[in-house]
């Protein structure tokens, strides 16, 4: 048996690691396990930028995957960058990917709490990027969950559900 393992890194929350648990089962169809929280890997802050490579998290991570791991979704509730970008949502690498949470509470661009808007934007960016750890690319569609997001209109706009093309490709319905 092969599972989707979610991996928090630092503090997050139970309830929102049991929901992505039972959305991405349904999903993905693959038995979904919460791994127990870990540090945040060495090296990973940089102290110029004030943020976290996704690049080295998800490299660091990786390393560690478990054997019955088919995927790995690293979970954290800090602000990400990949060289060349001022922030990412997520980044995917190989059959691991991490999602960052920090900006997608409203509360981060001064709007009203959302407790509903932020669960569900975490979880489009986690279905997004365990697409990619499937094999999925970006798609031209602004619905599909696969479509990038460059802002968080982006992301609210799509999804959570994959367009009939990449459904096709990931094999379901
Ligand atoms: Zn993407
Ligand atoms: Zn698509």
């Amino acid at each position: 048996m092969k599972y989707i393992y979610i991996q928090p890194i630092s503090e997050v929350t139970e309830e929102l690691l049991e929901y992505l648990v039972i959305r991405l089962e349904g999903i993905y169809g693959y038995p979904c396990r919460i791994a127990p929280p870990v540090k945040v890997p060495e090296f990973s802050y940089s102290a110029d930028r004030d943020q976290y490579s996704a690049e080295v998290i998800v490299e660091k991570i990786m390393e560690k995957m478990p054997v019955d791991a088919e995927k790995l979704l690293c979970v954290v509730d800090l602000d990400l960058f990949v060289s060349g970008l001022n922030f990412v949502f997520g980044l995917a690498a190989g059959n691991a990917a991490v999602i960052s949470l920090a900006r997608l509470r409203p509360e981060y661009y001064g709007e009203k709490k959302n407790e509903y808007l932020f669960r569900e934007r975490a979880l489009k960016e986690a279905i997004h990027e365990l697409g990619h750890t499937f094999g999925l690319h970006h798609c031209h569609d602004i619905r599909c969950i696969m479509h990038f997001s460059n802002r968080l209109e982006d992301t609210d706009i799509k999804g959570p559900e994959f367009c009939e093309v990449c459904s096709t490709k990931i094999g379901r319905k």
